[in-house]
């Protein structure tokens, strides 16, 4: 069974309770679809929102985590698919924004039926939704949906995708390092700067490793000391604990692990002449973004910093070229001079310009869709 939301509709076979005013949150933000998808053979209860295809196909990964509530799983869904549609928006992709999610915890409930059964839901949005890895999916789900359906990215290179985003995700955070550095310093080498990384998972690692050979000053911080070690016993790095790493004095902040980390607290606490990192809705509230420009401290924009991997997988409906792919990800240096100079020119923060070009981005090009280009030519009408 598979529907569109319809108000005070609580899903078939839900154990979850009924669902508040569903329009009241897809219809105040201009979602174009929401699905509910149940499966009773395999209990799968997931919800796909496409916010956007203005600019393409809805492109986003598919999260699958026991959230508590049918409420608090559609909440999550939505606001993600819309901060795709600015994210693709912003570094120039051709894709609108999606998100799915599938209710439940992944250690007890994934199977190869239920992951194939969500395929089926994917495969029936003929196109308009593409799915992709996200917190509770991994690539070797990514290639069981594959064998449902073509909508997917993100699957093993084998299999001709791009394999896992969080090394094209590094590389993008580092050419954001880069135009930051070339707007305060005047060049873009980050040479002798000082980096302090709060989280050295796989972005934050291989982040590292990069800045490592450029000859930059390592500070690195993590809640697993393992993932620590190998970076002061490789690189040089100096450890920091994970709750004071936003305080040490250094050129650049990186938080590359959780949301969140910049708010009415820690940023009076920051050393730092820039923040720049991987996470996620690393502001904790829109307040923040005046703060940080309070203080001068220049932020670059989450979802234009962390943009590498959704430009990367943007790249495998193409046929992977990871050279290539690699090539556009540096554009996010040139993106993000853009966002830093209309936040000048409008007395704005840095956040609210990466939405403005975002929004104008998706109403020029989206108007340019008016042009018809069937058989009626002008000349005949
Ligand atoms: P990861 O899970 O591999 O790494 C996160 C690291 O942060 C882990 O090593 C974890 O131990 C550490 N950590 C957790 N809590 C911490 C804390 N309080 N202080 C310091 N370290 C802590 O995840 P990842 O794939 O490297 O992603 C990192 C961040 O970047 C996440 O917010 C993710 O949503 C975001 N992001 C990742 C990608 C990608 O391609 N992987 C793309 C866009 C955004």
């Amino acid at each position: 069974m598979c529907r569109a939301a319809r108000p005070g509709v609580t899903a078939r076979g839900s154990t979850l309770g009924p669902v508040p005013g569903v329009f009241d949150i897809v219809a105040t933000e201009g979602f174009e679809q929401v699905v509910y998808c149940h499966d009773a053979g395999t209990g799968l209860q997931a919800i796909i929102a496409i916010h956007s295809t203005a600019l393409g196909p809805s492109l986003g990964g598919t999260r699958f985590y026991p959230y508590g509530t049918e409420a608090d799983a559609l909440v999550d869904v939505c606001r993600l698919a819309r901060g795709m549609t600015y994210k693709h928006a912003v570094c120039g992709n051709d894709l609108g924004g999606g998100k799915a999610v599938i209710i439940g915890d992944p250690a007890t409930r994934r199977s190869e039926a239920l992951l194939r059964a969500y395929g089926r839901f994917v495969e029936g949005l003929s196109g308009r939704y593409l799915t992709a890895e996200d917190v509770g999916t991994t690539q070797a789900d990514m290639d069981l949906i594959r064998r449902e359906t073509a909508h997917v990215t993100g699957v093993s290179e084998s299999l001709g995708g791009s394999g896992d985003p969080s090394p094209a995700t590094a590389w993008g955070v580092l050419w954001a390092m880069k135009a930051v550095a070339e707007r305060l310093w005047g060049t873009s080498s980050l040479a002798g700067r000082h980096v302090c990384i709060s989280g050295v998972g796989k972005v934050g690692a291989a982040l590292a490793q990069h800045l490592a050979d450029e000859g930059t000053k390592l500070t690195v911080a993590d809640v697993r000391p393992d993932a620590v070690d190998t970076l002061v016993e490789h690189l040089g790095a100096v450890r920091v604990a994970p709750d004071a790493a936003h305080t040490v004095p250094c050129d650049i902040f990186s938080p590359c692990a959780l949301g969140a980390v910049l708010n009415a607290t820690t940023i009076p606490e920051l050393r730092c002449e820039a923040v720049v990192g991987s996470a996620n809705n690393q502001l904790a509230s829109a307040a923040d973004a005046e703060r940080l420009r309070h203080r001068s401290v220049i932020y670059a924009p989450d979802f234009v910093a962390n943009a590498g991997g959704v430009i990367n997988i943007a790249e495998e409906p193409h046929g992977y070229d990871r050279a290539r792919a690699y090539d556009r990800i540096r554009t996010i240096h040139d993106t993000l001079l853009r966002v830093f100079d209309r936040a000048d020119a409008d007395g704005i923060t840095t956040a609210a310009a990466a939405d403005r070009l975002a929004e104008e981005r998706i109403a020029s090009v989206s108007h340019t869709r008016l042009i018809h280009t069937g058989h009626r030519t002008g000349a005949q009408l």
